[in-house]
């Protein structure tokens, strides 16, 4: 196990840790999930407030580290550590989640978060600097991207605090940020693959039109062989002449979206082009 492998980078200033737990604004009932628990510095101050916790934790050093810290305390039985790889282990029933993650694992765990069933109330993320502003960006401003989007499908966003390096040891060599996130309830009912195969053609360039990314290399010929999957499962006969160009030009005329950029597009909008590909038998995954 190596620092920088893992992003062993222990939070040490307590006002800090505390001001992150205190964000989740915990109730007594609650069940925490609470991902890389490290040596603990957060783990003990949600046990404080919270009826339960489950911290997934992948090295057996800190483990043994954070058992080391509660045990003989009453918390101790209220602690549950499992030992393994957060993007692999089986999670558990939570309310909150709560977690300073190494950093390379913050999209799966966002993803992993967002598809996790039954929904949870609150997470409170810490993430590198950049990550947190891209999650959190409105359309319109620079940072507003795939990820954006894609996040702000499923959930609100909300930037809580910085964090500078100095509050770590050992230092990292980036900025950090927390951020709330509180998943919409319920979700919205769109399969996330299409939704993001959608955003991925729109946002490829972002600041130039719909119409001119749909017609970048590979897009036509991906909705052709999507459209007679689809066709096939629904026992539509697939037209031999098919013009799939014509087609979404059709679909971006009707909208009105084929001069609009992702970069000032929201979620209703991009949700809106999606239901009338949809519709037009058009699908992107
Ligand atoms: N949460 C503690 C804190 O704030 O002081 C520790 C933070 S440290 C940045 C990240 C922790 O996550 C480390 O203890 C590391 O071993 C653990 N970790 C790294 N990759 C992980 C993974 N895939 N699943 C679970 N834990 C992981």
């Amino acid at each position: 196990f190596n620092t920088e492998r893992f992003g062993q980078h222990i939070l040490k200033n307590p006002q800090t840790a505390q001001t992150i737990v205190d964000t989740a604004n915990l109730r007594p009932t609650d069940k925490v999930l609470e991902v890389g628990p490290g040596t603990g510095n957060l783990t003990v101050r949600i046990l404080e407030k919270a009826k339960h916790v489950t911290a997934v934790e992948m090295d057996p050093r800190m483990a043994a580290e954070l058992t080391k810290r509660v045990q003989g305390k009453p918390e101790q039985r209220k602690l549950e550590i499992i030992i393994g790889d957060f993007v692999k282990a089986t999670l558990p029933y939570f309310d909150v989640c709560i977690s300073n993650t190494p950093y390379q694992i913050s999209s799966p765990l966002v993803f992993r978060l967002l598809s996790h069933r039954p929904l949870f109330r609150v997470a409170i993320l810490m993430f590198q600097r950049e990550f947190a502003m891209r999650l959190v960006a409105r359309p319109g401003t620079e940072l507003w991207s795939r990820l954006s989007a894609n996040v702000q499908l499923y959930a609100k966003v909300d930037l809580t605090m910085h964090v500078s390096k100095n509050n770590f040891r050992p230092p990292p060599k980036v900025e950090s940020s927390v951020i709330r996130l509180v998943p919409r309830d319920p979700p919205p009912p769109v399969e996330f693959g299409e939704f993001d195969g959608l955003a991925r053609i729109v946002f490829s360039r972002r600041n130039k039109t719909v119409h001119a990314n749909f017609l970048a290399k590979g897009v036509m010929e991906m909705l052709e062989s999507n459209w007679r999957t689809w066709a096939s499962m629904n026992n539509v006969m697939a037209e031999d002449n098919m013009d799939m160009k014509k087609k979404v030009q059709d679909v971006l005329q009707e909208t009105g979206y084929a001069e609009s950029r992702a970069a000032k597009m929201d979620i209703d909008d991009l949700l809106k082009l999606l239901s009338a590909f949809h519709d037009a038998g058009i699908h992107f995954a």
